[in-house]
């Protein structure tokens, strides 16, 4: 880890992958365990997705 950490108020959080979806890429069934960095908080009201999660919500 040699870069630097990002600055200013967009803070990550080291978070899971909420999508608990059948189908998914590497959850057949249950909860995927992506783990990843997002700029939302874990007090947030938004659900948070790993990318190729997000991905299938979205197309
Ligand atoms: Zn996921």
């Amino acid at each position: 880890m040699k870069r630097f950490k990002n600055r200013g108020p967009n803070k990550l959080w080291h978070r899971s992958c909420m999508c608990d979806k059948e189908n998914h890429h590497n959850h057949s069934t249950g909860k995927c365990e992506v783990e990843f960095e997002t700029s939302y908080a874990p007090d947030r009201p938004e659900i948070v997705y790993c990318e190729k999660c997000y991905q299938q919500e979205v197309y």
